[in-house]
């Protein structure tokens, strides 16, 4: 028997409409620390430039349903109108991340052979030095006043050949420039969205290659509504009209991890930081703003914190508004939850990833917790699996494990906004490495935890990350969050070294906090918390551990540099 239900698509239309007018009075404002103050827009205005911008891309620059659209932006508000406005009118936003190094975005942006790039003027520089290299792109928008120097400079070494040698596939026609504006500016203010498959695509991300190139997922306009209806759930990010959101998480980072689509389906208030992501203007936005909720990586969290310790009182900062922070990316170490406990904030981890939209475990504590799982596993784990994503952990013959939150194996998740494959391009070139990330349907995560009977998953490392010593394994996130919890350490990262008789042993980075550190107290202060085989025989002191292009740790830099077990 079919249902009696009627089959309404889920699709960015309806939170694009819902938002300008349910939610009319909503506001969003980017900050604007040095040209004339923050610049606030309601969510109905929001909404009416989206259609102008619709009417722009189509009847202006001819963007076609199902085709993608480029932004290499910040978090601001023109980006929210492109977020919406883009698959609101059936074409595919994609967002490039403007920290990943040019010849992967060359490489990133040829492979989906996107045709119009939407820019912002802080971002024009880097986009003028590539595009001699972006064989598909013919038209470039810039939030501009007028089109920045770099890029009618780099347009017009284009039209007179002089890019280079004519390598194979480099571009000889110029690609025309506009302005955001005069593409905007005298559009109607409300636009024909189509009905549009809700399996269809709505946007396309690419990982930041943490651990290897980067690889595209394609989301749709069925998993961004169901992730949407999931950011508002009370047992995850709970975001609700009573809110306003600071997604420090850049708009190029898994969606800003569903933030801006879910704040426009549930009327939360946006704070954008634009390109101000340092600790000073983020104490700044919060103190002037008053957000309720934000969310970062811990690196950017460790960073204001330092600041507030080290400077509150006297800059008169005040961070009390915020209700949650939502630290995840990576390993949420011990002395940040604690941190900004110190300053009423309520660190919520989560743990995902760009081919989970990126949901996938929310930690909040159960009210009733099973009495054989350690209490402080419900505070520090990356948190619980919500329904609509099914959770397993897998062992090294592909055996399913319990979920006796002791057995560790790799995480596999499956769910409506969990990604099946890997986009394949423009040209249809199969992801060669794709087939071992997917296990019968279940996305491989590469990541190693375990599971408790009542669903909170913990992570104990990447698989990439673990140290294999010995036939066992050494968690290295587990000793780089005991070693920050140090005072003498600022940061440290802990990468796998070989061992001819161990196979593998642990290597200890340290970036001190003060002057130096002592390496034997560091030791003695490790063997009081972890196994004593478990401690790093190999210590060195850095300047800073290298991040890759969303902050993380790059432990593959470090692993470069420390290959055959030499310290320099
Ligand atoms: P990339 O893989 O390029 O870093 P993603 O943002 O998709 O880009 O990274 C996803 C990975 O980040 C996960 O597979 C996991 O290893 C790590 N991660 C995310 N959140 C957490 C967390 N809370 N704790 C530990 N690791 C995390």
């Amino acid at each position: 028997m079919r249902s009696t239900m009627q089959d309404v698509p889920l699709s960015l239309r309806r939170i694009l409409e819902h938002g300008s007018t349910v939610h009319a009075e909503a506001r969003v404002t980017t900050w604007r620390p040095d040209s004339g103050g923050p610049r606030t827009q309601t969510f109905a205005e929001t909404g009416a430039n989206a259609a102008r911008l619709a009417h722009g891309l189509a009847a202006g620059l001819g963007v076609r349903p199902g085709e993608p659209v480029a932004t290499l932006m910040f978090n601001n508000t023109e980006h929210l109108e492109c977020y919406l406005a883009i698959p609101a009118m059936g074409a595919v936003l994609h967002t490039l991340n403007l920290r990943l190094p040019a010849d992967q975005l060359v490489w990133i942006v040829n492979h989906v052979a996107d045709r119009v790039v939407v820019a912002d003027a802080a971002t024009a520089p880097l986009l003028a030095g590539i595009l001699p290299q972006l064989k598909t792109v013919e038209h470039v928008v810039v939030v501009a006043d007028a089109v920045p120097e770099p890029l009618t400079a780099a347009a017009a070494a284009i039209a007179a050949g002089e890019t280079g040698p004519t390598l194979e596939g480099i571009r000889s026609a110029a690609p025309h420039l506009h302005t955001y504006a005069s593409l905007t500016d005298g559009q109607r203010i409300d636009y024909p969205w189509p009905d549009v498959d809700e399996r269809d695509a709505a946007a396309i991300c690419y990982s930041s290659g943490t651990t290897g190139l980067p690889r595209g997922v394609v989301y749709s306009h069925r998993s961004v509504y169901l992730h949407s209806l999931q950011c508002m759930a009370v047992e995850s990010l709970a975001l609700s009209w009573n809110d306003t959101a600071l997604p420090v998480v850049p708009m190029f980072h898994v969606n800003a991890w569903g933030v801006p689509h879910a704040a426009f389906l549930a009327g939360t208030s946006l704070l954008m930081p634009d390109r101000h992501l340092q600790a000073v203007p983020l104490a700044e936005m919060i103190t002037a703003e008053r957000p309720t909720f934000a969310a970062a990586v811990p690196t950017i969290w460790a960073g204001l914190l330092a600041e507030l310790d080290a400077h509150g009182a006297e800059r008169g900062y005040d961070v009390s508004s915020l209700r949650t922070v939502v630290i995840g990316g990576s390993a949420c170490p011990e002395g940040l939850m604690t941190g900004f406990q110190r300053y009423g904030a309520h660190v919520v981890h989560a743990w995902g990833m760009t081919e989970t939209s990126p949901l996938g475990a929310v930690n909040r504590p159960p009210s009733r917790p099973l009495p054989d799982v350690d209490p402080e596993l419900y505070r520090s784990s990356q948190g619980r699996v919500p329904g609509s994503v099914q959770a397993r952990i897998v062992g090294p013959d592909g055996e399913v494990l319990p979920h006796d939150g002791a057995s560790a194996g790799e995480l596999e998740v499956r769910g409506p906004w969990i990604t099946g494959a890997y986009y394949e391009g423009a040209h249809g070139v199969p992801e060669t490495a794709a087939d071992d990330r997917f296990d019968d349907g279940w996305l491989r995560t590469g990541d190693v935890g375990t599971l408790t009977p009542d669903g909170y998953l913990t992570l104990t490392d990447r698989a990439k990350d673990v140290i294999k010593s010995g036939g066992e394994w050494i968690s290295s996130v587990a000793l780089e969050n005991r070693l920050m919890g140090h005072p003498e350490v600022a940061e440290a990262a802990v990468i796998a070294v070989p061992d001819e008789k161990w196979g593998e042993r642990p290597l200890a980075a340290v970036v001190p906090a003060g002057e130096a550190v002592d390496f034997a107290g560091l030791r003695a202060y490790l063997a009081e918390g972890v196994a004593r085989w478990q401690v790093p025989e190999w210590w060195t002191e850095i300047d800073e551990v290298p991040k890759t292009s969303v902050g993380k740790f790059d432990k593959k830099v470090l692993r470069g540099r420390y290959a055959h077990g030499e310290l320099d």
